[in-house]
């Protein structure tokens, strides 16, 4: 990797401009937004401020490919054309990766990571696409009853920062296998890839208006675009706060929603589990991409007769992580905004009374201006304590103690998120029984995915938010079901 290359090198695209109807536009109004770096916290871009307008140019243009090319397309043709967008992301991910390092702010090796995946949802919903099939119904005598699977029409996706690639691969690659046409809202403070990746879906033969980009703000874009009538389902990515707000615009006009929120993912460690496996998966889960990861895993509940060790190897780990620029590529990248590092900080405060295992360090090179926070472990944590309940969203994990299997039940099902968890023993039967207890969309057994697995059914339950995304289940909530039954006799 060539750190020294600058951004200019890698934009191909114009980062001011909306995608709408398969053409570059300057946004209605003529605004721009400024785009920072949160690894120097200088401004490296300017980005279109998309509106109401652009946003019903977006959606037009989205009508008029359903009843176009797009909508006749066959699901095979609809395949190819994923299949080639995602060589081209392949061909392209060093590239990919950069803009994401630098818009984000995760280590190039995180954004890499992301890159593959985007490439990996094409190439999974390319192979789905014409796989996607209904069934036919034994029903009364003289009768054939089938059903058909049908894109719901525009679908809009409004996606946060922290996983830009990761979560429009799941999203709008199985919206548009499906047969949708979609209009991506990315997030204000990250947008490049979105961009990027609509130009590359124009360069793979995506017919003009199946895939729409305005960036804006979320208070205006996102907004204008989840209040749309025009809109058939909305796919929502971000905060709880944001997703009772889309949830409530979609209930206005009668449209599905998925919600994809937050999470205090836990993973339960049992005295018979092998820890130096678990170790990396512990740690891992709780400081990738800065903690800045719906599916982070912020809680480590450990048994009490192994908890002293598990505490001090995490901690062992924590002291020798290193925090700094993105493309310096190290453990740990700065936050998105000095907004959310404040926030993070203003957590970090609230744990002033709690003991701190062990704090990693910043790089003495990393940029003033970043916005950088150290990650902190803290040990014995009470269950009801705000750091043990609260998605804290920074690189900040609570290893909390259990005495017995209901104990750890009860705690890692008590806050109000359930999106992913993991159990960490050899006792098979125990595997099997946490597994259904366990209040997540997602439980691991001995391992620990976050934000990975382009083949797994991904959402949550409670305030994680409903609806799945990935892998093939994704199809059926960007489908509506039809049934035919005919009467022949
Ligand atoms: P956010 O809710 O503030 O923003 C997400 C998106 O919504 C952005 O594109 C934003 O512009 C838009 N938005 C903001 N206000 C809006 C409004 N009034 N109407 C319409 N759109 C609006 O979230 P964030 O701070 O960007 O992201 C962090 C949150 O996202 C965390 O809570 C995290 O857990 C969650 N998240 C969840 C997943 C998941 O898959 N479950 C993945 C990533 C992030």
């Amino acid at each position: 990797m060539d750190s020294d290359m600058t951004l200019k090198d890698d934009l191909w695209f114009n980062p001011s401009q909306c995608f709408i109807a398969g053409r570059w536009q300057d946004p209605l109004s003529g605004e721009t937004l400024l785009l920072e770096d949160p690894s120097s916290g200088e401004t490296i871009a300017e980005i279109a401020r998309g509106q109401q307008a652009d946003v019903d140019a977006a959606v037009s243009a989205a009508r008029a490919a359903i009843d176009g090319d797009w909508g006749r397309a066959t699901a095979a043709e609809r395949g190819r054309i994923l299949a080639r967008l995602g060589a081209l992301v392949l061909e392209r991910a060093e590239t990919l990766a950069r803009l994401e390092a630098r818009d984000v702010g995760k280590p190039l090796k995180q954004a890499r990571a992301d890159a593959l995946a985007l490439a990996r949802y094409m190439e999974f919903y390319a192979g789905a696409a014409d796989k996607l099939m209904g069934d036919t119904i034994p029903y009364l005598d003289g009768y054939t009853v089938y059903t058909l699977r049908e894109p719901h029409g525009v679908t809009a996706h409004i996606v946060p920062w922290n996983y830009p690639m990761q979560i429009i691969g799941r999203s709008v690659g199985a919206a548009l296998a499906a047969g949708n046409a979609c209009v991506l809202k990315p997030a204000e403070e990250a947008c490049l890839t979105a961009l990027a990746f609509a130009d590359l879906a124009r360069e793979a033969g995506l017919p003009a208006g199946a895939l729409n980009v305005v960036p804006g703000l979320g208070e205006e874009a996102g907004a204008a675009l989840s209040a749309h009538s025009g809109v058939d389902h909305i796919s929502f990515t971000g905060s709880v706060g944001v997703g009772s707000l889309i949830q409530a615009a979609a209930a206005k006009n009668i449209v599905p929603v998925t919600l994809e929120l937050g999470g205090k993912s836990p993973q339960l460690v049992f005295d018979d589990a092998d820890i130096d496996a678990a170790l990396p998966f512990l740690v891992n889960a709780g400081i990738q991409n800065a903690g800045q990861t719906c599916s982070a895993s912020s809680r480590i509940l450990v048994q009490r007769g192994v908890y002293d060790q598990v505490l001090e190897k995490m901690a062992a780990r924590y002291r020798e992580l290193r925090v700094g620029p993105a493309l310096a590529d190290l453990d740990v990248g700065p936050l998105i905004s000095a907004r959310q590092k404040e926030i993070v900080e203003g957590f970090l405060a609230r744990g002033g009374d709690l003991e701190r295992a062990a704090e990693a360090q910043v790089v003495a090179e990393a940029p003033a201006g970043g916005h950088y926070v150290a990650p902190v472990l803290f040990a014995r944590v009470g269950a009801g304590h705000a750091l043990a309940q609260a998605e804290i969203f920074g690189p900040v994990q609570v290893v909390m103690p259990f005495d017995d299997e209901a104990e750890a039940v009860a705690i890692a099902n008590g806050t109000e998120y359930g999106l992913v968890a993991s159990v960490w023993s050899r006792d098979g039967a125990r595997q099997m029984r946490l597994a259904k207890r366990l209040r997540a969309g997602q439980v691991f057994v001995n391992n620990y995915g976050a934000g990975g697995g382009v083949e797994l059914p991904f959402g949550g339950v409670g305030k994680s938010g409903h609806g799945r995304e990935k892998g093939f289940e994704a199809l059926y909530g960007f489908t509506r079901l039809k049934t035919v039954a005919a009467r022949h006799g």
